[in-house]
């Protein structure tokens, strides 16, 4: 009898295995914000160690870098020398751009931007010489910075020149346009990639603004996105500077108005066939939800954190540096859900202090108890953290990749379980009218709720 259940699942198995049915799990490296600062450099003098610390003072500066600081070229190396050590052999790798110091347009140009993406794009090809990159562009990738022009220009001609390998022929034509392409994920028919000049819509960008479609991307974007519908395939979305809110400062939302509705009209029209995006900018580790107009989960934008440790200048954000941090998605290669994500930081003190040891910092399904990272867990993770403040508490120890380990009290949590929850501004102003209440299985049960409390006391 045991022999033959044993064939017969040995009979169930190659059938899966030989219709292609048994799903298997990919994993590709996402690397974001590496903002080097070429300026960078270990002396007597304080005030004079990198031009990205403006005139803050610099006071842990070692061979890694400071959190006042943009990244050292030992750093960026470390970063880039650690994910081969990590997974040698990622399906691909998305980097998601910012590559140039945080310093004034003056110490910065045309010329010097170019030569930081070619230096970074070098050590990238150098260390994982046969990985397919799917690279943006970011705000600072640019001269005058986060100012990308809607046409054709010197740096997106160069950048495109300098990425060709990791571009087909057609990708090249398009990003020399606008900064933008798409193409068939790794070659195979059924999966693409969709990756994104987002910069044209940021709120700093005063040559698109006026703009009604600027480089027409959301009209090449909702055709991409239909024909992938009509192709029946899957799509991953890739990009810099993400829609809605940011989350360590209230009302802080990066793209133009317009804009921003748009963006998230394009997701719920398609997305049935987006299975994730993947983007950058906030140097912090969270996300954003995408919903249905009925409320349901739907899609989920992933903001990986940044490799540069720097101490962002916004006004009213308090503290705001973080550890530098890469990451590590699993996905179906199937569905391309995205299955999983681990994250890998440095701990900048200690690296200067002993050795750049880059660890694993944690891995979702562990830390919050999700099956894996669908737009449904990851409502999940968000009502948890609008209810349970332990949760809240871990979401903000990793938000600032292990540097904040102060408490998230009642404003903090309002902060990020609104930014999470909201694109759009009137959905992110009534989230924060209402102090961020729990919804999803909290809302669900509430009739339920009710029912046994009238039952339990009928008086109220
Ligand atoms: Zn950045
Ligand atoms: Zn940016």
């Amino acid at each position: 009898m045991a022999r033959v259940r044993a064939c017969f699942i040995w009979n169930v198995f190659l059938v899966l295995f030989f219709k292609g049915g048994v799903a298997l799990t990919g994993n590709f490296w996402h690397i974001t914000d590496l903002h080097w600062d070429p300026s960078y450099r270990l002396g007597d003098d304080p005030t004079s160690v990198c031009n990205s610390s403006g005139n803050r003072p610099v006071q842990g500066a070692g061979k890694f870098g400071d959190y006042a600081c943009d990244s050292p070229w030992d750093l960026i190396n470390s970063s880039i020398y650690a994910m081969k050590n990590i997974l040698p052999d990622p399906d691909f790798i998305l980097w998601t751009g910012d590559d140039t110091p945080h310093v004034p347009n003056e110490q910065l140009g045309e010329k010097a931007v170019v030569d930081i993406i070619r230096n970074l794009t070098q050590t990238i090809k150098e260390v994982f010489p046969t990985t397919k990159v799917y690279s943006a562009l970011g705000n600072h990738d640019y001269h005058p910075k986060s100012q990308l022009p809607a046409g054709p220009n010197y740096i997106y001609n160069q950048t495109a020149e300098m990425w060709k390998q990791w571009l087909d022929p057609e990708s090249q034509n398009l990003f020399k346009i606008g900064g933008y392409y798409t193409e068939r994920l790794l070659n195979r028919p059924g999966y693409r990639m969709l990756v994104l000049n987002t910069n044209l819509y940021y709120s700093r960008n005063k040559v698109t603004q006026d703009l009604p479609d600027p480089a027409n991307q959301f009209d090449w974007m909702d055709k991409e996105l239909t024909n992938a519908a009509n192709q029946k395939e899957k799509v991953y979305i890739v990009g810099h500077v993400p829609p809605g809110f940011f989350e360590k400062k209230r009302q802080t939302m990066w793209f133009h108005q317009n804009f921003n509705v748009r963006y998230q009209e394009l997701i719920q029209k398609h997305h049935a066939i987006i299975m994730g995006q993947f983007f950058g900018h906030h140097h912090t580790d969270s996300f954003h939800m995408f919903y249905s107009p009925d409320g349901s989960p739907i899609s989920t934008m992933f903001l990986s954190p940044g490799v540069t440790p720097w101490k962002t200048t916004l006004p009213g954000v308090v503290d705001g540096a973080n550890n530098p941090g890469i990451r590590i998605f699993e996905y179906d290669t199937d569905s391309l859900l995205v299955k999983d994500i681990v994250t890998y930081y440095l701990n900048l003190t200690y690296a200067n202090v002993a050795q750049a040891r880059w660890e694993k910092e944690y891995r979702l399904t562990e830390a919050f108890r999700v099956p894996d990272a669908s737009p449904t867990s990851m409502n999940v993770i968000l009502d948890r953290m609008a209810q349970d403040s332990c949760i809240l508490q871990k979401y903000h120890d990793f938000n600032s990749v292990s540097y904040d380990l102060s408490t998230c009290n009642a404003d903090c949590r309002i902060d990020h379980v609104c930014a999470a929850r909201a694109i759009d501004q009137k959905d992110y102003d009534q989230c924060v009218k209402d102090g961020a209440p729990p919804t999803g299985l909290f809302v669900a049960m509430l009739p339920v709720i009710s029912v046994v409390l009238s039952i339990a006391w009928p008086s109220l």
